[in-house]
């Protein structure tokens, strides 16, 4: 068995129903991982597993919603397996000028990036430092390195993922549980081209900066998360790994 493979494990992928959790949850799913997708919308995590096969299932939580996550994971380790890898990708995104940007937008970005993934780390580690064993990825973003205008709770939101891979990882690794985080630049989702519609001066912007012809495609990040996952990325924990093309490297 190839050290990227993925057989015999049981995943989670949070928002796994559309754009980059949904390629991630295709690559996890090809190199052999069962995947529990979520999201809150049952009907199109339903469409999303059927169009891949029956070694993704659907169930549908809310992540900021923090009491019904332990009994989620309870649900997923009684149906599916106790998860090996937990992949914390849900997000929204807020875009205004700082000054019109309220303490709800603000907090609502915080809530779904930061409180919510740190809550189902929370409810998902204690089985994985149980077993000594487990991969959890986050994803931030390139607006964790770059001042972007009008992402003021995003980015902020972003950076603290950084705060919380280091923090955990020098908690859960020396117990075997390895915490990672992709820093994806910008890759074709629905959230990108709400990001960018009307705006085609930071859309020539981003594409100035890209060293790689394009945007990216969910899959660039999916098979980074399936690398950071496997037993080929054993000794690597605390990193925050940018999947942009070479975006952080241009001027
Ligand atoms: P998307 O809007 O397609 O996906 C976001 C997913 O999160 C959706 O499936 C949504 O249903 C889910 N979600 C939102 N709130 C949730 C909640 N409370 N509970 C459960 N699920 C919830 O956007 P995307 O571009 O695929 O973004 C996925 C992740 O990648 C986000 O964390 C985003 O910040 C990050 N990211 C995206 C890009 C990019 O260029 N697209 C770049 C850097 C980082």
């Amino acid at each position: 068995m190839l050290p990227f493979s993925l057989e015999n494990q049981t995943a989670i992928v949070t928002g796994g129903g559309t754009g980059l959790g949904l390629g991630i949850t295709r690559c996890l799913a090809q190199a052999g991982a069962k995947v529990v997708i979520t999201g809150r919308r049952e009907e199109l995590l339903q469409q999303a597993a059927a169009a891949i096969g029956p070694q993704v299932i659907p169930m549908a939580v809310d992540v900021t919603d923090s009491a019904a996550l332990p009994p989620f994971v309870d649900r997923v380790t009684r149906e599916v397996g106790a998860p090996d890898i937990l992949v914390n990708n849900a997000g929204i995104h807020v875009k205004k000028p700082a000054l019109e940007m309220t303490d709800e937008d603000f907090n609502s970005v915080l809530h779904t990036h930061l409180t919510g993934a740190f809550a189902l780390t929370r409810a998902t580690a204690p089985g994985m430092l149980e077993r000594g064993k487990g991969s959890i990825v986050f994803v931030s973003s390139m607006t964790a390195y770059m001042g972007m205008p009008l992402v003021a709770g995003y980015a902020t939101a972003k950076s603290g993922v950084i705060g919380l891979v280091r923090t955990l990882s020098a908690e859960f690794a020396p117990k075997g549980v390895r915490i990672n985080a992709v820093a994806p630049g910008w890759i074709d989702t629905p959230m990108l081209r709400r990001a960018v519609s009307a705006d085609s001066e930071r859309e020539r912007k981003i594409r100035g900066r890209i060293q790689i012809e394009g945007f990216g495609a969910p899959e660039d990040v999916g098979w980074a998360v399936v690398y950071l996952c496997s037993e080929a990325a054993k000794y690597v924990t605390g990193v925050i790994l940018p999947i942009d093309g070479g975006g952080h490297a241009s001027f």
